[in-house]
């Protein structure tokens, strides 16, 4: 139990990917920080990430902080001052409809004029570059040689605990904030059971909580938790551990060398909505209900280029949560009426790879007092006022379509 009153500039809640980072860059600007935590860093959905980063994204401002953590994570020593790994073999997007093949083509147009180094991959290409996809011959796929992922998400959280702690950053662990204190309405610091901390700027950076860390300081934030999964097989020779990524979109479908097997995650078409406000207050990441069966269903669909991955047995299955918001955006900058709180949410299943450049960004804004550019556009007042059963709707149509937001839109508008 510790009493003391310990002051900070910034206080954030939650040690996961967004939150550390964001703390992190406060702390290299030399603002005193301290995290708080419920379990411990990473122990959320940041620990389960697939890890995989993504330069072609559906608008300018995502690209730019994709490619900005991309550069981030792997010059990470350097401005961060401790080693990470990182994996580069650069990924694949393949589409097998015509379809999809249209909607890469526009991908390829976009991503290419936002500055991302994105090509047309010939068949041959493809056919050789992959070792566990069989190409048909059909597809029609786009090489991202940008791409990167980290294999263990731990070691992403490690890095950025190890470095919080390198420059001065307080991360407490096993302290949940149960409180946000206000004075005239503006905040005046965070409350957990034992202790009390002063600070004129809280970032709720709590995940799946967001909305409940939200509410402590009267505020709403418009995300929606979405579950999802990924499974890695057992060890299979098919599998080169030096493997690009793949995706393949019109299955929504993503595929990386993971443990000397492969790592298959995505997005079924009937995502499941978990609001940790409506489950008991011991809920965690381990009481998300898993379904392996929706996993294999996706095996099924590309198991004809990749049967390795209905093949050896599952090695591990996890899963988590998204915060889904309703245009597929962040949801980051300031609270509007609640002066000195910030939120850093809205992952929609970026959230680990856009931690480097989000947090920077967020960071930025916080020491500095403006606006990093186009970062408004994320701000959680953007949607007015949203009834909770549009807010959840319109966050699992974003999940539904996460490979093609762009390709969805001009065939069916989404709900609200
Ligand atoms: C299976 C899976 C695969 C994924 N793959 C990828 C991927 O390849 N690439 C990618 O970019 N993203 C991926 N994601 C998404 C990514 O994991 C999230 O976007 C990211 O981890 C979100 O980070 P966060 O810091 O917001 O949340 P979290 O990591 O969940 O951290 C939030 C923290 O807040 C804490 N907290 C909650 N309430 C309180 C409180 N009251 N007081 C103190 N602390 C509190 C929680 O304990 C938690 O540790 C994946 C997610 C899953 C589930």
């Amino acid at each position: 139990m510790h009493t003391g009153l310990v002051d900070a500039d910034v206080v954030v809640i939650g040690a996961g990917a967004l939150g550390l980072s964001t703390a992190l860059h406060c702390a290299l600007a030399g603002r005193s920080v301290a995290v708080v935590e419920r379990h411990t860093a990473g122990s959320q959905a940041s620990g389960r990430a697939a890890g995989l980063f993504k330069s072609v994204q559906a608008d300018e401002l995502r690209t730019r902080l994709a490619r900005r953590s991309i550069e981030k994570a792997i010059g990470f020593a350097g401005w961060a001052g401790v080693p990470l790994e990182v994996a580069r073999p650069g990924s694949y997007l393949i589409a097998r409809t015509a379809q999809h093949r249209d909607y890469l083509r526009r991908e390829l147009a976009q991503s290419v004029g936002w500055g991302a180094d994105v090509r047309e991959a010939s068949p041959a290409q493809l056919a050789g570059g992959l070792s566990y996809y069989r190409a048909a011959g059909g597809e029609f796929a786009l090489w991202c040689p940008e791409d990167i992922y980290i294999e263990e998400p731990a070691s992403l959280v490690r890095a950025y605990l190890d470095a919080c702690r390198l420059h001065g950053a307080a991360v407490l662990e096993n302290e949940p904030a149960v409180g946000i204190s206000l004075t005239n309405g503006r905040i005046a610091g965070v409350e957990t059971a034992g202790r009390s901390v002063a600070a004129r700027a809280v970032v709720d950076a709590a995940g799946g909580w967001v909305r409940q860390v939200a509410g402590l300081a009267g505020a709403r934030v418009p995300v929606a938790p979405v579950r999802h999964q990924l499974l890695i097989t057992a060890p299979a020779p098919e599998v080169d551990p030096a493997d690009p990524i793949a995706r393949v979109v019109d299955a929504a479908v993503y595929l990386r060398p993971a443990r000397g097997g492969l790592m298959l995650g995505g997005f079924e078409a009937g995502p499941l909505p978990l609001d940790p406000g409506q489950q008991a207050d011991s809920f965690s990441t381990d009481d998300v209900p898993l379904d392996l069966g929706v996993l294999r269903a996706m095996a099924g669909q590309v198991g004809a280029e990749v049967p390795v991955a209905g093949g050896p047995p599952v090695a591990e299955h996890r899963g988590g949560l998204f915060t889904m918001s309703p245009d597929g955006r962040f949801v980051a900058g300031p609270v509007p009426g609640v002066p000195g709180l910030w939120v850093a949410s809205g992952c929609n299943g970026s959230g680990f790879s856009s931690s480097p450049a989000l947090g920077e960004a967020l960071a930025t804004w916080i020491t500095a007092g403006t606006a990093p550019p186009g970062m408004t556009a994320l701000s959680p007042a953007r949607f007015g006022p949203l009834p909770d059963d549009e807010l959840v709707a319109r966050g699992l149509w974003q999940y539904a379509h996460y490979y093609d937001p762009a390709e969805a839109l001009s065939s069916g508008a989404p709900p609200g």
